[in-house]
C-alpha cells in the first residue's frame, strides 16, 4: 500500500519561502486508518504465523487503535477482543459502535485495573480468561509496529529536509526515525502535556529496533493545547481554515495539533528559506464523530 504526498499550495506558504507536503496516510484504508494500519501490519502477519485466531488489545473509549484493530481483525479473519478503560455507556459511542460492527468483543475494566495493562501477572490472567490470544499493547506500539512505521518514510520518493509527525506513544515517530537512518530532520509533536518523557520512549524503541542512536530528531512539546484530547477554539478554527484552504480534514487530537504547531513554527521563522517539509497525516478521522457527539463541536 502506498500513500501519496500532497503539496499544500497557498500564498501564505509561498511568502514564507517554505514548501509543505502532507503524506496522506489517512487515505490508506477506510477503516484501518493511517499509522494504525502501519503499526498493525506486521503484527497481523506475526499473529497468523504463530497460529493465533484472536487479537486482544487495550484502549480508551475513543481509541483509533481499537477501531483499527477491530477492522483489521475482520479483514484478516482474526477474532478481536478490546479491553476498554472505564464503564460501558450505552448507546455505544461511534468508535465502539464501529468496533463492534466490525466484530470486536468489548470488555470493560475499571481505570484502576486498566493501569495494570502492561503487568505480566495481569496479562497472564487475561490469557487465562480468554485463551491463547495475540496481545497488542495500548496504541499498538511494539517493535513490529516500529517496523511497519519505517515504511511511512520508505514510500516517500521526493527530496525533503524535515518530516513532522504527531505523537501518542511515540511508536510511529520511532519508526520514522529508524526508517530514515539519520537522514533529514524529524520533528515529533506530542499530543499530551509533559510529552518530554517520550524522548526516552522513542530512543529505546529506535535502539531496540535498529541498534542505533540517531540524533536527527527532536520533540516540539508546546502544542498540546492543555493535554491529551483537550481542545481550544483556536485549534478548531485552524482545522477549519486548513480544510477550506487545502481540502484536507484533520482531527483535533493528533493531526490538528501537529499541523497547528508546524504552521506556528513556520510563522515564527523556524525553518530556513527553501525548506521542504513533509507532515504525516496519521489518519484518525473516525474519532471526529465522537468528538462532535461529546462536545457538540463541528469538526
Ligand atoms: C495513534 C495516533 C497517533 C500517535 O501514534 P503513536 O505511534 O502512538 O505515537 C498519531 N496520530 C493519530 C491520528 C493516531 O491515531
Amino acid at each position: 500500500m502506498e500513500a501519496k504526498v500532497q503539496k499544500l499550495e497557498s500564498k501564505w506558504l509561498q511568502e514564507r519561502g517554505v514548501e509543505v507536503w502532507v503524506k496522506r496516510e489517512d487515505l490508506l484504508h477506510p477503516h484501518i486508518s493511517g499509522n494504525k494500519w502501519r503499526k498493525l501490519k506486521y503484527n497481523l502477519q506475526e499473529a497468523q504465523r504463530q497460529g493465533h485466531h484472536t487479537l486482544l488489545t487495550f484502549g480508551g473509549a475513543y481509541s483509533n487503535h481499537i477501531a483499527a484493530t477491530a477492522a483489521a481483525g475482520q479483514a484478516y479473519g482474526l477474532r478481536t477482543i478490546g479491553i476498554i478503560r472505564g464503564e460501558e455507556h450505552l448507546p455505544l459511542n461511534p468508535t465502539l459502535a464501529l468496533a463492534t460492527e466490525t466484530g470486536m468483543a468489548l470488555h470493560y475494566i475499571s481505570r484502576e485495573k486498566y493501569r495494570l495493562k502492561d503487568e505480566p501477572a495481569f496479562l497472564a490472567a487475561l490469557q487465562e480468561q480468554f485463551g491463547q490470544v495475540y496481545l497488542l499493547p495500548e496504541g499498538g506500539t511494539n517493535l513490529l509496529a516500529v517496523k511497519g512505521c519505517t515504511e511511512i518514510v520508505q514510500d516517500i520518493d521526493m527530496a525533503y529536509d524535515y518530516i513532522c509527525c504527531a505523537m501518542g506513544t511515540g511508536g510511529t515517530l520511532a519508526g520514522i526515525v529508524a526508517g530514515l537512518a539519520g537522514q533529514q530532520q524529524v520533528l515529533g509533536f506530542p499530543a499530551l502535556k509533559g510529552g518530554d518523557f517520550l524522548k526516552d520512549e522513542v530512543q529505546q524503541l529506535v535502539q531496540a529496533y535498529s541498534g542505533e542512536t540517531y540524533t536527527n530528531w527532536q520533540l516540539i512539546t508546546d502544542y498540546h493545547f492543555g493535554g491529551y484530547a483537550k481542545v481550544k477554539p483556536e485549534l478548531l478554527n485552524f482545522m477549519e481554515q486548513f480544510k477550506q484552504q487545502y481540502g484536507i480534514q484533520l482531527e483535533p487530537i493528533y493531526t490538528g495539533k501537529m499541523l497547528f504547531g508546524l504552521f506556528d513554527l513556520i510563522a515564527k521563522g523556524y525553518f530556513e528559506a527553501g525548506s521542504r517539509i513533509v507532515a504525516v497525516h496519521t489518519g484518525g478521522l473516525q474519532g471526529n464523530a465522537g468528538f462532535t457527539e461529546r462536545l457538540g463541536l463541528k469538526v
